[in-house]
């Protein structure tokens, strides 16, 4: 597959000797502090990677020359310069990047830079089609006019621009406005998924939709994509506990992973949503990791137990140990 901007090879799955796509993410501090984060960002519960640290890993992320790199937090744009420069490397060795921002700091300056570093995507988050619902959610006056500008200078700059929601009890009804104000800004896709009880979400079982309430969301998410879907806008449901039922089957199939989890303190984890680290950039790198074992990690005796215990996104705010809370489970893939 050739990525026709840059005429740049980018590897299909079957071609990846290393992840498929790498999940990184740059800092765990933000500007907001959002009722419903499910990595508590903000709180500075462990100690980001240092400028010095993230070039060092970026090498790392380039040696396995993964399609696509995704480059999240936190807020990854307060890391302020030190982004471009990543981005520079990642986009020139690697396939893809992407950048999932809450758009707070984005101005045309920020994203000139951003298209000469070589960015794909840009995620912003909009918690609904008015200024109450999103502020609401995101505890920040003005961070709903704030979202909007970075869509429209983002669209405008000639990004592709996803947008992220999560439906509740909130902003459910708002979603067919959500979807066609975003489809007006220009914005590219659409990406609902659930709110996880998890992190500083998990005070938010009041406003999490009900199975039926689900059931009635899916049922009109198949009518908004009927109605607003064409060749340039798609709307899309992502389940946070599919990639933990799909990949252990992945793994009895003889397949390897699918993509590695950086922490923001270097830490290497199995899945976002799981409370398992099982390494340190800061100590080996990510290839040695990926073949010391990352690749086949979701066959792992450990990781197993933990995930056939889990069946709904219900329990994210029951189970112990709980991610991003200090307490994970180690497994030392390098002993
Ligand atoms: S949800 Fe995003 S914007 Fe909000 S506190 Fe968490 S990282 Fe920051």
């Amino acid at each position: 597959m050739y990525n026709g901007e840059k005429n740049k090879k980018i590897l299909t799955l079957g071609e990846c000797r290393g992840p498929y796509s790498v999940a990184f993410s740059i800092t765990s501090k933000c500007n907001f502090n959002c009722r419903h984060c499910y990595n508590n960002s903000g709180e500075n519960i462990y100690e980001d990677l240092n400028d010095l640290e993230l070039v060092e890993v970026t090498e790392q992320i380039c040696e396995l020359n993964p399609m696509s790199v995704c480059l999240c937090g936190g807020e990854p744009l307060i890391r302020g310069k030190i982004v471009y420069d990543i981005v520079k490397r990642l986009a020139s060795n690697c396939g893809i990047v992407n950048l999932v921002t809450n758009g707070s700091t984005i101005n045309e300056n920020v994203l000139e830079e951003l298209k000469v570093s070589g960015i794909n995507t840009i995620q912003i988050s909009l918690d609904g089609d008015r200024p109450f619902l999103h502020d609401n959610i995101r505890l920040k006056q003005g961070a709903f006019d704030m979202a909007i500008n970075a869509i429209r200078l983002s669209v405008e700059k000639g990004f592709r621009v996803a947008v992220s929601c999560c439906p509740s009890k909130l902003n459910k009804d708002s979603i067919e406005g959500l979807c066609k104000l975003v489809k007006d800004l220009g914005v590219n896709e659409l990406r609902l998924m659930p709110l996880i009880l998890m992190g500083r979400g998990e005070n938010m079982s009041n406003l999490r939709l009900e199975a039926d309430e689900y059931l009635l969301l899916q049922q009109r998410l198949e009518i908004l994509k009927k109605k607003y879907q064409d060749g340039c806008f798609t709307v899309s449901w992502g389940d946070p506990l599919d990639h933990l039922f799909r990949m252990p089957q992945n793994t009895k199939n003889n397949m390897s992973s699918y993509s590695m989890e950086i922490r923001s303190d270097g830490k290497l984890s199995v899945s976002t949503y799981l409370p398992i680290v099982v390494g340190d950039v800061r100590i080996h790198s990510l290839k040695e990791y990926w073949e010391a074992g990352y690749k086949d990690i979701w066959g792992n005796e450990k990781v197993r137990q933990y995930i056939d215990s889990l069946y709904s996104t219900n329990q994210f705010n029951s189970f112990k140990p709980k991610p991003y809370q200090g307490e994970d489970i180690e497994i030392n893939l390098i002993v």
